[in-house]
């Protein structure tokens, strides 16, 4: 139906006739001469309809924003002085001779012809719409472009891409599961994969070698941190391959990809501790591009009459710890008080801060609620520890570990943002060695990757004592988001078992729940190792977009729904029965049922 798309006529065209379909982007009368910006894919070309061609410009008179058209013209040079050097169709304009209205449209839910801050709710619904929006077309024509890139790189490189099952068991990635009832199995159900997990594992037992999926995956999860309950996953895998090999083949593929793509070279990326990363950020996902570190005081505050210092300086659990940012002195009342409240969501339960205005003046020299209770010569002290000069502020934290890494990691980055110190563009790293398990509030300890992740221990070492053990895990962080992450597996049934009996899944769950992956590691299973990258987040930090959301055709919105199809919808009561299921509506108030 068309010769050429809108965007790429240009000067090379100038004398040819075209063929052009596209919708009306916007028409403008001019005395006697209509033109018309028509739209594709590729851009906006500009059609001009003079009189002479009385029955197109009669068709011309009556077009809309959005109408869909064919029209038939000749490339010419636009005039001297209404060349739009801003357009890459701005040297040309098309005389346009036919014009085909192929179908009508009604008034757009929002203009399209230029930028419009539009309700994201607004945005969802009419999806169709916002998609036609150049900033979402070329997102998505980003992500075309990355996918196809990761395809070739990993096909190069022996991969081979596999398909793993969606309906399938429970895969233990920490979030709860998508379930969907059989029909020909009453009361049983099916889980949606919360990633390819343990398929990928078998496909190395059965001797792929290489694997990778573009996967979509299902996570029931809180949605409140820019999370969907689909996304998609670049799962890889790998046999007889070591964490080294593993890590420098998948950098190879993301430095390339930001060096095809953006024209950005990554460099090398340094590879940090998980304990160390801890330490100096608070976050297993530090951003880098932000030179502020946390630096412990514990030891200068144990003695200190103030008990919310003294308290968590000596309790092994505890953590003191201070954040120190040049010039920050400047910070205003009211901005302190914001970023108090900001740590509160973090859990802290206050924020104290030191002003240092004249160091030279020792104690005196210093602006703070806190001094007092310190007592002058810690004060000092810690200044000194931070290499404190006049003009900066100290935060400080204190109280539980986790509390402290994640209200001064979350601080550290918010003040990185506000205050812009980011000192590059891009800080990649890869951070190892995590620990096997954290401890569960409530008692207990579960896996920090998932189950199937390598200790870097025995058997016998990593029974003696979990909360010791690291693990052969590693995450690639970039600007403060985990890209991907991934570890050497377990390919020995005994290390498998003693991850789960540490895990409190007893003999019985085991076989009940991995009987085929125990079955599997008892038949030859190779060493393997891979990864999965989260392509949504790749792609949204590749572009510069502001949420996960903006890189999804048809995402779901922050309470897990579609606003363009209404999903999740109610079924009527005979497909209910044949799957012989009976809805317990929730009690009225209640959000939801129990
Ligand atoms: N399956 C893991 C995840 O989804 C990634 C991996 O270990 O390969 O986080």
């Amino acid at each position: 139906m068309r010769s050429h798309y809108c965007g790429s006529v240009n000067e090379a065209h100038i004398g040819q006739e075209v063929t052009l379909c596209g919708w009306v982007h916007r028409r403008r009368d001019h005395g006697g001469v209509i033109f018309l910006d028509m739209r594709d894919r590729e851009g906006v070309a500009q059609i001009v309809f003079d009189p002479d061609t009385v029955e197109s410009f009669a068709k011309a008179e009556r077009v809309r924003s959005e109408y869909v058209l064919q029209i038939k013209g000749f490339v010419r040079a636009r005039p001297d002085g209404t060349v739009n050097e801003d357009m890459p169709t701005g040297k040309i304009e098309v005389l346009g001779k036919e014009l085909e209205i192929l179908n009508a449209a009604e008034t757009p839910p929002f203009p399209l012809d230029e930028y419009v801050d539009v309700g994201e709710d607004t945005r969802l619904k009419f999806r169709f719409m916002d998609l036609r929006r150049p900033e979402m077309l070329n997102r998505l024509m980003f992500r075309s472009k990355t996918t196809n890139f990761i395809r070739n790189y990993l096909d190069q490189n022996g991969f081979m891409d596999v398909e793993t099952p969606i309906l399938t068991r429970a895969t233990p990635e920490g979030a709860r599961d998508y379930l969907v009832p059989s029909r020909t199995h009453a009361g049983s159900f099916f889980a949606l994969p919360q990633s390819p997990q343990l398929f990928k594992q078998l496909l190395m037992v059965s001797g792929i070698d290489r694997y990778y999926q573009i996967a979509k995956c299902f996570r029931d999860e809180d949605l409140r941190a820019d999370r969907q309950p689909e996304f998609t996953q670049v799962d890889v895998e790998v046999s007889y391959m070591d964490d080294e090999g593993i890590m420098s083949l998948m950098e190879s593929m993301v430095g390339d990809m930001f060096k095809e793509l953006l024209g950005q070279d990554l460099g090398t990326f340094p590879r940090m501790p998980y304990a160390e990363a801890m330490q100096r950020y608070g976050s297993d996902k530090p951003d880098l591009r932000i030179p502020l570190e946390i630096v412990d005081v514990a030891d200068l505050m144990e003695g200190v009459d103030f008990k919310v210092f003294a308290g968590p300086a000596k309790d092994p659990k505890g953590r003191v710890a201070a954040l120190k940012v040049t010039g920050g002195a400047e910070l205003s009342r009211k901005q302190i008080d914001e970023y108090t409240k900001y740590v509160g969501i973090y859990g802290a339960k206050g924020l104290a801060w030191i002003k240092v205005n004249e160091i030279e003046n020792g104690a005196n020299g210093l602006q703070s609620p806190i001094v007092k209770f310190l007592g002058d010569e810690v004060a000092m002290q810690i200044m000194d520890r931070l290499e404190a000069k006049n003009g900066d502020i100290v935060f400080f934290g204190a109280d539980k570990t986790k509390v402290v890494n994640e209200a001064l990691g979350a601080l550290r980055c918010k003040l990185g943002e506000d205050l812009d110190l980011f000192t590059c563009e891009w800080a990649p790293l890869w951070v190892v060695d995590f620990p096997m398990f954290e401890e569960l509030d409530g008692g207990g300890l579960t896996a920090i990757h998932h189950p199937f992740t390598a200790p870097s221990c025995s058997p016998e070492e990593l029974r003696n004592a979990p909360e010791k053990a690291l693990s052969r895990a590693y995450d690639m962080v970039l600007n403060g988001t985990e890209l991907g992450g991934g570890s050497i597996r377990i390919h020995d049934g005994d290390m498998q078992k003693a991850v789960f009996e540490i895990l409190g899944i007893d003999e019985a769950e085991q076989q009940n729940k991995f009987g085929f992956l125990l079955d599997a590691l008892k038949y030859g299973c190779p060493p393997h190792g891979g990864l999965a990258f989260g392509l949504d987040r790749l792609v949204m930090l590749m572009t510069g977009a502001k949420s996960i959301r903006e890189v999804i055709a048809f995402p779901k919105t922050q309470s897990a729904t579609c606003l363009l199809t209404q999903a999740p919808g109610e079924v009527d009561a005979k497909q209910l029965r044949e799957l012989s299921i009976r809805v317990r509506k929730p009690e009225s108030g209640s959000e939801s049922a129990q």
